[in-house]
């Protein structure tokens, strides 16, 4: 179990070895040596000011959708926000959301408000702090197309108000890959389409519906495994060309419905999921001259530097 302690130079719970896999739609990974969930954004301040004092190496959990945590699990501190800075306002023309906020909730306020242009967000099990960092998108949409500023907490310290512009936001990617340490603390979105609430929600549910035809039943993956390669053939396709659909090492299967979707069909470990996302990498590279880049996170190696 894991043990609770009060940090003296935060408000909120720093609890030690906390088990890490139920915090991500995989349920894989070990614990984290501390675990914290911030009371707001004081409580980021105080929790960074500690782990940059402590030498600890700082880690960022959303919902967990697109990580893969190692068996062994994380050292130094994991700040949980998948619950923090839940704060959604309307300001004039725009909404401003806290980087906890889950995408399904942004877009149904959205449509509650009457504006489109979020519906592709309906699906995508994330949160708007990861969601910034990656360009998150569905359907040819991505969050680039709403997006009109975000916050950014450093390291140092320092609050960064940055524009599209500066986020250098492409295809499932961003400047914040560069700079893995700065935490979204908040994002601001254009309400700039009027549109029926109805209609939205119309469109929200047949994106869902689309979802489930195309995607597998099995709620334990992190969606797309690999991103897509740019002007060629999908991920997905790829990836059943180099005769992987069905594939198992231990209890890692890679989807007969969807190759680009590896599942934890019991208990696959972080070990079983790297192995096999390596076979995929070197058999489809080796076929047909194509190198996989992975579009999920692996923690910590990907982030593996003490701030
Ligand atoms: C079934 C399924 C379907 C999916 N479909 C889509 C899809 O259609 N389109 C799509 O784009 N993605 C999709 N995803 C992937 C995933 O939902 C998105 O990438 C989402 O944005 C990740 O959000 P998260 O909160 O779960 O991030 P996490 O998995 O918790 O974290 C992902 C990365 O973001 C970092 N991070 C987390 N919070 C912050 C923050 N506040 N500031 C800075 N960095 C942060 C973490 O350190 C980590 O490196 C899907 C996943 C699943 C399981």
């Amino acid at each position: 179990m894991p043990t609770e302690i009060i940090s003296k130079s935060n408000r909120g719970l720093i609890s030690e070895n906390h088990p890490l896999a139920p915090l991500t739609t995989w349920r894989i990974g070990g614990a984290a040596a501390r675990l914290a969930v911030p009371a707001d954004l004081e409580d980021v301040w105080g929790l960074m000011r500690l782990a940059l004092d402590r030498g600890w190496p700082l880690f960022f959990l959303g919902r967990g959708s697109n990580v893969l945590i190692d068996d062994a699990g994380l050292p130094g501190l994991t700040l949980h926000l998948a619950k923090s800075l839940q704060g959604l306002e309307r300001h004039g023309d725009t909404l401003r959301a806290g980087a906890g906020v889950s995408l399904p909730r942004l877009a149904q306020a959205a449509a509650r408000l009457g504006f489109s242009g979020f519906e592709f967000l309906a699906g995508i099990p994330g949160t708007v702090g990861a969601a910034v960092r990656l360009n998150a998108g569905a359907e040819g949409d991505t969050l680039a197309g709403v997006l009109k500023r975000v916050w950014v907490a450093t390291p140092q310290l320092q609050l960064l108000e940055l524009q599209p512009g500066e986020l250098d936001l492409g295809y499932r990617a961003s400047l914040l890959l560069n700079f893995p340490h700065w935490l979204v603390v908040e994002a601001e979105f254009n309400l700039a389409h009027p549109a029926g609430p109805e209609a939205i929600k119309t469109r929200m549910a047949e994106l869902i519906a689309q979802r489930k035809t195309r995607q597998p039943a099995n709620p334990k993956s992190c969606g797309s495994v690999f991103k897509n390669p740019p002007g060629g053939p999908a991920a997905g396709w790829l990836i059943e060309a180099a005769g992987f659909k069905g594939r198992r090492l231990g209890d890692a299967l890679v989807s007969r419905k969807h190759a680009n979707f590896i599942l934890n069909h019991g208990r696959a470990t972080a070990a079983q999921v790297k192995a096999l996302i390596a076979d995929i990498q070197e058999k489809v590279w080796r076929t047909q001259g194509v190198a996989l880049e992975r579009e999920v996170v692996l923690l910590p190696e990907d982030l593996a530097c003490a701030v």
